[in-house]
């Protein structure tokens, strides 16, 4: 079995229906343009599983699985995409050449066998005499068991070992290049992704190397961290470092513990947690969870205690809570992490910091009253911040408990917080339901979220947004990511198609443009246009605004000498201007063609 034809690909998605297909597992009813039903991904009472045949993609709101007719075979069958393209061709009727090729099967194991070979090599390498490795990993308090349990190796400073040792294996430069060890050179032939490193083998949860990361050991040596790419068997979204090491403290513990780097778990098995985890370079995900929650139903994660690492717990809670899983939250003192701390506190005060997480859920409602709850406004405000995390507990009993909860922080009555939960949790207000940062409805994020509906139901629109001025529009995040996607692809006049676009996404962005694109009800045209014109309007009107107030701030700075103040008042005398030729744009655009 070789590669298929993209043309048999597209024949294959032309002939299959993703309402038909889904319908043989899953009991789907019509609600408007889409088809519900319960998610086969994640457990669940009430449908958020959303099918939508006019662009044959599926999205569930409660745990963000989404994709096409292919990845719907493939994560329900656990087939390869090869394998799943095949079965839906038999049941369309459809032919799929034989080419040549080794068997589809056989490149993930050839490409397991490529690292494990070189991930030999690599640990020889740190085993020579006055390899920099060594002396590196002992500079961070890594002795010879932790090298042996974790396998630690070292990948020297040349661009051809890696190219060595595999040509050696008869392990082909292709297989090497295609696990991302190698990188291709433009003028033909290879040479080493990871030099100069320590090495930190990944394995999957069978112990199978599915990855690596490398820490620099020359000072002046970046990135500092170098993971391997996204291969076929290398999946960031799911990847959880020191997997097959933790999983008998996992059970012993009924615990996982996540941290986000490799010597931060190090740290924490060295302080005695052996059910200590690290993500491989990404922020913690919906697979990460489900991969976790088969395990343990506790997850203890570790934050730095300032601003950052609040919300960084918020954003995980929202990854982790639709699981099951039961989520802590250990605050390390503002500037540290797991590796400084034992290095300057030694290992039982960081056992102590884990084994005493708080609910993770009990730090967000206190956070959110902690900046004040004694106006209705702000007791409002406090209720809406905290609701769309509590909406994300599955167990009834549990989510009415932390209602309870936040209604007493808070001082007001528990009806009043069930129902705000309530109505977070249905997302009746399409905003809402989309799951990226619920907590934020400020007029900014409404703006840019009706942005973004409106570009991806009619990405054709996208030519009527200024490309040049964005990025001084709209500041950073998922969202406004999207926007600049779909606004350079309609600059580049490459057609919009929306698989596309989602391979230039971060996983953020993508989920968010599935959730986007499965939204009831659709909009016309002509109030899509109306809603992007209005919308970029605003952003512009902000813009001003806020330059404005600088300005206003700078002239009563009594530091500011007579030039610049004169200049100030010249600028906001064209920012006038400016806002007057806007508005009378404004009024005629609101006049009707005849
Ligand atoms: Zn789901």
């Amino acid at each position: 079995m070789g590669r298929i034809p993209d043309e048999i690909i597209q024949r294959i998605r032309d002939h299959t229906d993703v309402v038909d297909l889904v319908g043989r597992s899953v009991a789907l009813k019509r609600a408007g343009r889409n088809h519900k039903g319960l998610c086969p991904f994640h457990d669940e009472k009430s449908p958020s599983f959303n099918v939508n045949p006019d662009r044959q993609t599926f999205y569930c709101f409660g745990c963000h699985e989404g994709g096409d007719v292919f990845s719907f075979l493939m994560k329900t069958e656990n087939l390869t995409f090869a394998e799943a393209a095949r079965s839906l061709a038999r049941d369309a009727g459809i032919e799929v050449p034989e080419t040549g090729g080794g068997p589809d099967r056989g490149i993930s194991e050839q490409l397991y066998t490529a690292n494990a070979t070189l991930l030999e090599r690599f640990r020889r390498e740190l085993s020579r005499p006055g390899c920099p490795g060594q002396a590196y990993l002992e500079r961070r308090g890594l002795g010879a068991e932790d090298v042996e349990r974790f396998q630690i190796g070292f990948a020297p400073d040349a661009w051809d070992t890696a190219v060595a040792t595999l040509s050696a294996a008869r392990i082909p430069a292709e297989i090497g290049e295609k696990a991302g060890l190698l990188q291709r050179r433009e003028r033909g032939g290879h040479y080493d992704r990871l030099r100069g490193r320590v090495i930190f083998p990944i394995h999957d949860v069978r112990g199978r190397v599915i990855g690596f990361g490398g820490r620099a050991v020359a000072a002046d040596q970046e990135p500092k961290y170098l993971n391997t790419p996204e291969t076929p068997i290398f999946r960031k979204r799911e990847a959880l470092y020191g997997f097959p090491q933790a999983l008998d403290s996992i059970r012993r513990a009924e615990r996982a513990v996540v941290v986000e780097g490799y010597f931060d778990q190090i740290a924490l098995c060295r302080a005695g947690v052996g059910e200590a985890l690290a993500t491989c370079g990404t922020a913690l995900t919906a697979d990460h969870a489900r991969n976790l929650r088969r395990r343990t139903q506790r997850a203890v994660l570790l934050f730095d205690g300032d601003a950052a690492g609040e919300r960084a717990m918020l954003r995980a809670l929202e990854a982790l809570l639709p699981s099951g899983l039961r989520v802590h939250a250990a605050l390390l003192p503002s500037g540290d992490d797991p590796d400084s701390l034992l290095v300057r506190e030694g290992p039982e005060v960081l056992r102590a910091l884990v084994d005493a997480a708080p609910a993770a859920l009990d730090v967000a409602i206190e956070r959110a009253v902690a900046s004040g709850h004694d106006t209705p406004e702000a007791k409002a405000d406090a209720v809406e911040s905290v609701a769309p995390l509590l909406a994300l507990v599955p167990s009834a009993i549990e989510r009415s408990e932390y209602c309870a909860r936040l209604a007493l922080a808070v001082g007001t009555e528990a009806r009043h917080v069930e129902a705000a939960v309530a109505r977070a949790g249905r997302g009746e207000d399409p905003r809402e339901a989309v799951p990226i940062a619920p907590r934020r409805t400020g007029p900014e994020e409404r703006n840019l979220h009706q942005l973004a509906r409106s570009l991806v139901e009619h990405p054709s629109l996208a030519i009527r947004v200024p490309q040049d001025e964005l990025p001084s529009l709209l500041s950073g995040g998922p969202v406004a990511e999207l926007v600049r996607c779909l606004v350079d692809a309609a600059a580049a006049e490459r057609g919009v198609a929306i698989p596309e676009i989602e391979t230039h996404l971060s996983d953020e962005a993508r989920d968010l443009l599935r959730a986007l694109a499965i939204v009831d009800p659709p909009l016309d045209e002509a109030a899509a246009a109306q809603t992007v014109d209005d919308t970029i309007r605003w952003f512009r009107d902000q813009q001003l605004k806020r330059r404005e107030q600088e300005i206003t701030r700078r002239l009563r700075d009594p530091a500011a000498d007579e030039d610049e103040k004169r200049r100030l008042l010249d600028e906001r005398q064209q920012l006038l201007q400016r806002k007057r030729q806007l508005a009378s744009v404004d009024h005629a655009s609101a006049v009707p063609p005849n």
